[in-house]
């Protein structure tokens, strides 16, 4: 299948999908993109079959709380779902839980399961997210599904000893949750600076100063070996004793049952710019027909949505894989639209947003922070973590991160963010004479010398 090219408005298409009917499309991946994806395809008036399949028993619910309502108490579990059995029932599925798709077939369109039969496709949507990575040595503590946080939960008691290792945005919400429940938390970073690489240095800097405030006891610049059964050994040989240890120090893409399969798997699913998977034969610079992302070329009937996926922004010129909750959503309306839609489909170019809540701070950004040039506080101080910060890169505004501060702070800088707007033309405009900030980005953000990342600990993940 031909897809449109940047700049060609109105290419001609024609697709081995297109040309067939739609009759039965499989979603594999039972969350926030699966569920999305499944709704549209209903909205946008698909009448067919829609196979999903999920590796939990759970229904879709929603991961953002399990590291702050479900491990603080302040919700049960039954709150986290993402639909009403009814709005579920309503979406006429044939449900899969408690399976897991062990291969995909591209050539005979069939998704293959490790207890249930083969189910053929004629497209699908692949919504697989990430799992934790992990320490050798004991079994420790992750925070990835319901079951582990309420074990979590269950451990944590006032005077537990808990160590922390990873002070990404998913560490450092455990961190401030076991703390307000009495915990003693000693909080590893191998980095100098915690979330240097995700925010900037000053802004990392100001942030865990925080749990430093909250009696966390945080080192940095410290690598841990392995978990023991008495707590955690470091690189050092310096040995931490804990009664529990929560290991956040990132995630794997859940890629390894589409081994072999013909898509292209760097660092999750590569796509294209309609979130179409690009196949392996066409990335493979020795081959004739190696395609760029931004192209896409050839029609597979695959698409990726979520946390799996990695596709071509054009907004900002690069493949990206993110690690948001909305992200997950958005996305996974899209992949159904295109999909569904092939000869009409839009690029997905979504301003990245992401949320944190750490004691009393509320954190929110949007865009492109990784790799920023510049860094600016336009409102408020670092001092009072209080503020809102404007992200450069070239002469691009990419990036907006507000502390504290209301959430239509930030509605502006999106739009320009949005619009593709020149640092000059957006910054000038918007600042108040006076409250600009420029803060150094020495030491900030470079993917190689940055810590492992945490699931939720990067603005977003990028590659060009
Ligand atoms: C503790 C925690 C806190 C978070 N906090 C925030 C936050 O504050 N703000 C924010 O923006 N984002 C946050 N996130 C991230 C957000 O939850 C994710 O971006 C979102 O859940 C991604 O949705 P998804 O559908 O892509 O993947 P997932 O939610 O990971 O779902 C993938 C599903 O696919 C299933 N699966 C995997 N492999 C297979 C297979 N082979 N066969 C069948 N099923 C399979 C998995 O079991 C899982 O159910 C947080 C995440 C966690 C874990």
């Amino acid at each position: 299948m031909t897809r449109p090219t940047p700049g060609d408005p109105s290419p001609p298409r024609c697709s081995s999908s297109s040309a067939a009917p739609l009759e039965r499309i499989v979603i594999v991946g039972a969350s926030a993109a699966g569920i999305v994806a499944a709704e549209t395809l209903r909205r946008e008036g698909f009448p067919g079959v829609i196979t999903m399949i999920g590796e939990e028993t759970s229904p879709p619910y929603d991961r953002p709380p399990l590291s702050k309502q479900i491990l603080s108490s302040d919700w049960d579990a039954d709150r986290l779902l993402l639909r009403t059995p009814e709005q579920f029932a309503g979406l006429d599925l044939d449900l899969h839980l408690s399976t897991r798709a062990t291969a995909l077939d591209t050539q005979n369109r069939v998704v293959r399961t490790a207890a249930g039969p083969a189910l053929g496709y004629d497209a699908l949507i692949i919504a697989t997210g990430v799992r934790p990575r992990k320490l050798p040595g004991h079994p420790a503590h992750v925070l990835r599904t319901v079951d582990d946080a309420l074990r979590l939960r269950e451990r944590l008691i006032p005077g537990c000893r808990l160590v922390v290792v990873g002070a990404g945005f998913l560490g450092a919400e455990a961190t401030a949750v076991a703390r307000s429940l009495g915990c003693e938390v000693t909080l590893l970073e191998p980095a100098p600076v915690p979330l240097a690489h995700a925010v900037s240095e000053p802004i990392g800097r100001i942030l865990s100063e925080a749990h430093r405030e909250h009696g966390v006891d945080l080192r940095t610049g410290v690598s841990v070996a392995a978990v023991t059964a008495q707590g955690v050994t470091l690189s050092d040989g310096t040995t931490i004793e804990a009664d529990e240890v929560l290991v956040a120090i990132g995630s794997h893409p859940n890629t390894e049952w589409l081994q072999g399969s013909g898509l292209t798997l760097t660092d999750g699913i590569l796509c294209d710019q309609y979130c179409a998977a690009i196949p392996a034969a066409l990335t493979d610079p020795a081959s004739p027909a190696a395609a760029s992302p931004a192209g896409g070329v050839v029609d597979l009937a695959v698409y990726a949505a979520g946390d799996v996926a990695r596709w071509y922004n054009p907004l900002f010129g690069v493949t990206m894989r993110i690690e948001h909750r909305t992200n997950a959503a958005e996305q996974g309306m899209a992949a159904a639209r295109n999909l569904l839609h092939p000869g009409a489909g839009k690029p997905f170019t979504p301003v990245p947003y992401f949320w944190s809540d750490q004691y009393d701070m509320k954190i929110h950004a949007y865009g492109y922070l990784r790799d920023h040039d510049q860094v600016e506080i336009v409102d408020g101080s670092l001092a009072d973590r209080r503020f809102l910060a404007v992200y450069r890169k070239n002469d691009r505004l990419v990036g907006a991160l507000a502390v504290g501060m209301p959430p239509k702070a930030l509605r502006p800088w999106r739009q320009h963010i949005a619009s593709a707007a020149t640092w000059t033309d957006a910054v000038p405009m918007s600042v108040s004479p006076g409250a600009s900030t420029s803060v150094p980005v020495s030491g900030s953000p470079t993917a190689s010398s940055g810590p492992p990342v945490s699931p939720v600990d990067t603005l977003v993940k990028e590659s060009s």
